[in-house]
């Protein structure tokens, strides 16, 4: 019996993420709870297009538009809360500003009856997303990091087997990030889905949702207009302009924001809305050289060589990527950490090699994929530069001490592999391993 015996092991205090409205409201914008539902009153809702974030006041969405039941599309805005009782506490049904709504997202259902009713007495559809459902997100189960039952088969397994078993894993995380790129490429087009997905690549984890938002609330088109307000349109609604004395920064930087100020002030009123609260930047675990605010110069100068960007990205060849991104300069930020540091003595690269794989691996790939050009074995080449928290918990879980496990995690992919087994399988155990059916499947790989 205590050889047999097992001890559930669980963390005291797991408690269920809650994304904040902000977060969902950039999925929503994104696609990623889809764009067919049914209301609460049971009418078909197909969401013909997402509109762009509202500047003005009034709903979150303008300039979308919606089919019901099959019906012409009808165009208006979309609003989305956390409640669906917001309409009401928030007075949306008696402000002007929200007559031209044609549907209200939300999230928790409050116990009474409700009905979304603009002034002048128009029923609004309700439909209801459930974040839960979200591929990557709002798990409540944090696997610890300590040998699992799968460790045992795959130590039998030979090295090429383990490596075949990644493979194949990778591939498929490979296929569906690029199911999921098409989704988003079909809502919002090629160039600004792209440029939406490297701008949350340049945020890395911790920033992803400021700059995808960033990118989503000032499009690609938008920056294209205004070449030479980029930077500054960027960093105004960053929320990286609100101090108005010049004399916090340096010598060296005064110039750069002064232009930047000249430029942002006049349109500042009118994009107020659109600016991101500053609690949504982390900023304390951040490399200076990784800083936001380099990132952000980074993708003003990409949306300014967007069509060399193309050129590049047409070539489905890694090294013309990487020279792309690898050689964006700009006359400020090569030499500066941050607006308020001191200048560094030696130049940057503004986008430094281990990014540019992520970029690689989350990005174009999957892109090139959507394109049918199969590049399979150059994705299995790309050397992992970077481990993160979940890639280590999946190794010693799934290797422990195996001293092979080093060598199974060099690339990118076979770290995409151990995600993808990780998500499916410890991510959705609650049994401390015992139902897991992943060691059976390996046993019999063994066997086999
Ligand atoms: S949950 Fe499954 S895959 Fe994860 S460590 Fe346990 S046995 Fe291995």
């Amino acid at each position: 019996m205590r050889d047999a015996a097992r001890v559930r092991e669980r963390a005291l205090f797991v408690a269920a993420r809650v994304p904040n409205e902000l977060e969902l409201q950039a999925r929503w914008f994104a696609g990623e709870f889809g764009r067919e539902f049914v209301s609460v009153t049971g009418d078909k809702i197909d969401i013909v297009q997402f509109g762009t974030w509202n500047r003005e006041a009034g709903p979150d969405f303008r300039d979308a538009a919606i089919r019901i039941n099959g019906s012409a599309p009808v165009a208006g805005c979309i609003e989305l809360d956390v409640l669906d009782r917001n309409w009401e506490t928030h007075g949306h049904a008696t402000n002007d500003a929200f007559e031209q709504t044609v549907l209200h997202v939300f999230v928790e259902k409050s116990e009474r009856e409700f009905f979304t009713h603009t002034k002048s007495n128009r029923n609004v559809p309700q439909v209801r997303i459930n974040p839960a459902e979200l591929p990557d997100a709002f798990s409540a189960n944090i696997p610890l990091a300590k040998p699992g039952r799968c460790q045992a088969p795959l130590k039998d397994l030979p090295e090429d087997r383990v490596n075949s078993v990644l493979d194949a894993a990778a591939n498929f995380r490979l296929r569906q990030k690029a199911a999921r790129l098409r989704r988003k490429i079909d809502n919002h087009g090629a160039d600004e889905t792209l440029f939406q997905e490297i701008a949350g690549a340049l945020g890395y984890k911790q920033n992803k949702l400021p700059f995808t938002l960033v990118a989503q609330r000032l499009s690609l088109k938008y920056l294209r207009e205004h070449p030479n307000e980029s930077d500054a349109f960027l960093f105004g609604i960053a929320g990286f302009l609100e101090a108005p004395d010049l004399a916090v920064y340096g010598r060296s930087t005064r110039e750069y924001v002064r232009d930047l100020w000249d430029k942002w002030w006049p349109h500042r009123a009118e994009m107020q809305r659109l600016i991101l609260p500053t609690n949504v930047w982390k900023i304390t675990s951040t490399r200076p050289m990784n800083h936001p605010q380099r990132r952000l110069a980074a993708l003003s100068i990409l949306a300014r060589q967007w069509p060399a960007f193309r050129r590049s990205l047409g070539q489905h060849n890694v090294k013309a990527i990487r020279n792309f991104l690898g050689s964006i300069e700009h006359p400020f930020w090569n030499t500066h950490y941050t607006l308020l540091a001191e200048p560094a003595s030696a130049e940057m690269a503004l986008i430094g090699e281990s990014r540019i794989v992520e970029i690689l691996a989350n990005v174009i790939f999957p892109f090139w994929l959507n394109e049918d050009v199969d590049l399979t074995n150059d994705y299995a080449k790309l050397p992992a530069r970077l481990t993160n928290r979940r890639v280590e918990t999946g190794a010693t879980r799934l290797f422990g001490d195996d001293p092979r496990r080093k060598g199974f995690l060099k690339t990118v992919a076979h770290q995409q592999g151990l995600l993808q087994i990780y998500e499916d399988f410890c991510l959705q155990d609650n049994s401390d391993c015992a139902q897991c059916p992943f060691p059976e499947q390996m046993q019999k790989w063994t066997a086999s």
